[in-house]
Formats: structure tokens, sequence, C-alpha cells
């Protein structure tokens, strides 16, 4: 089985992990469905590009993943997939006695609600269809902690325990359902806690890179979007028919210290 003329839906890939991860789908021959919460020309473009140089299907929905019925309608615009990655994510760096409620509340619904209502929805289509894969993008914060990130840990141990639940109630069938665990990945969500910690360990930008970010990402290499769009294709795959219910870190060796 592979993934080519397959149906994938990637939540928040208008940039970043989601993008990349559509485009090496689409490499492969997947028809994709590309998401985010806004609608610009620029979003409907990007779907357009894929389309045209990997000769696949691309259409682009917006959907906001902070919204329930946002959500489910996500899936039944698209008419169900058979692959969804879970992926829209945000994150704020605060200590939990100053983290604002609204950010809190707003990390925990795109990073962990959203997958539990399009895994919802989405899990009838893929029965139906006879197989399905779902991948949720956690994080190595899914695995370990960090100061001052209370709510995206909370967010990403949430969803590794959500992927082992939807494995156990889809483990009779031809559906799995996994968590990818990156590491640091230089995107724009990466980049723009980059100005905040240089100021708040009053360093530069090189070394914050070095010293903080990639300290404990012992290759002291960021991952990129092409090795994880490379993971989730391999466990769209046959040989991956029996890897459910777990995570893959692909994180330079972080979770191994
Ligand atoms: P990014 O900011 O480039 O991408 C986030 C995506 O989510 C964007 O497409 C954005 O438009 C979308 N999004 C945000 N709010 C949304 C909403 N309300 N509705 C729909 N879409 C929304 O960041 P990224 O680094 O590519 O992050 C993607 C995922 O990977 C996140 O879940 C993140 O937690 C996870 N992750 C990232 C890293 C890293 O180092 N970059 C590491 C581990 C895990």
């Amino acid at each position: 089985m592979s993934v080519t003329g397959k149906t994938v839906i990637v939540t928040g890939s208008n940039s970043g992990i989601g993008l990349g991860v559509a485009q090496e789908l689409a490499r492969a021959g997947a028809n994709v469905v590309l998401n985010s919460f806004t609608n610009r020309d620029e979003d409907h473009a990007i779907a357009a590009e894929i389309a045209k140089e990997f000769g696949v299907e691309a259409r682009y929905i917006k959907a906001d993943m902070s919204k329930a019925e946002e959500c489910r309608a996500l899936i039944d615009q698209a008419g169900g997939c058979d692959i969804l990655v879970n992926n829209a994510g945000i994150q704020h760096v605060a200590p939990i006695d100053a983290f604002p409620t609204e950010k809190w509340d707003a990390i925990i619904a795109i990073n962990l609600t959203s997958a539990f209502h399009t895994t919802a929805a989405a899990l009838p289509h893929m029965r139906a269809a006879g197989w399905g894969r779902v991948v949720n993008i956690a994080s190595a914060h899914g695995l370990t902690a960090s100061p001052f990130k209370s709510a995206y840990v909370a967010a990403k141990h949430g969803i590794v325990g959500l992927t082992k639940t939807v494995a156990l109630e889809t483990a009779e069938e031809p559906i799995t359902c996994n968590a990818v665990c990156p590491g640091y990945v230089l995107t724009p969500l990466v980049e723009a806690q980059i100005p905040d910690t240089m100021e708040k360990y009053n360093m530069g930008r090189e070394e914050v890179i070095k010293k903080v970010m990639l300290e404990r990402q012992p290759s002291r290499e960021f991952a990129t979007v092409e090795q994880l769009g490379g993971t989730v294709n391999f466990l769209c795959s046959d040989a991956a028919k029996q890897i459910t219910g777990t995570t893959i870190s692909v994180d330079g060796g972080w979770t191994a210290l």
C-alpha cells in the first residue's frame, strides 16, 4: 500500500511542518487538503502550486481549529480522508502564574481538542473505505517537559494519550493511529520564540539556537520538514501496518537523554 491516490488532510498546513508533510505526501502521489484559519489568495495559491508541481489534486479549506464545529466541517467539506494529519499548533511561553488564561485555552483547543473533533469526524470515512491512517504531530514535549510551556506540554502529553486511545479503539481494523514527536524544527513557530528567548537569556541569535534551543537536541541540528514528511509517509506504508498507538521521535536524540 502506498499513499498514491489517497486523500490526506493536514491541519495547519499553510506553513512549517504541516506544509512540509503535505508536500512530501503529494510528492509520493497523495491528493492533499491544506488547511488553516485564514482564507487568503496565497493560501489557495500554495495548494495550486502543489497540484502543479506534483500532478496531484490539492485544495485549501479554511477552518479554524480552535472551533469544534469548524474542525468537523473541515472533514465533511473535504468529503472525508484516508490519512488525517493533526498538525495545527500554537505556542506561548510564560511562567504558570503569569500564563494568560486565554492562551492556555487556545493552546489546548488548537493543539489537542481539534484532534479529538477531526479524528471523530474522519474515522467513519476511513471505516467505510476499509483503510485509514491518523498521524498526530505531537512533540518531544509530548514525552518530556520544559519550564514556561505548561499549556503546550499539557496539550502534547494529551495528544499522545489520545493517540493511544484511538489506536486501541481501531486496533482490529485496518486503521492505525500514531504520534510523531519532533524535536526542534526551524519553522515560523520556532522562529517566533527566538526574540523572547534572546531577551530572557540575554544572548544573541546563534547563541540562543545552539546553547538554548538545541541544548537538549544532542545532534545539535534542527530536524527538517522533509524528514517529518518522510516519517508520516512511512507510517502510511505497509511496513508500518502493525505500528499503532505509539510515538516516533524525530528529535536528534533529545528523549534519549
Ligand atoms: P507553524 O507556525 O509554521 O505552523 C502552525 C500551523 O498551524 C500554521 O499553518 C498555522 O496557520 C496553523 N494554525 C494555527 N492556528 C490555527 C487554527 N486556529 N486553525 C487552523 N490552523 C491553525 O509551526 P510548526 O512548527 O510547523 O508547527 C506545526 C506543528 O508541529 C505544531 O503542532 C507544533 O506544536 C509541532 N511541533 C513543532 C516543532 C518545531 O520545532 N517547529 C517541534 C515539535 C512539534
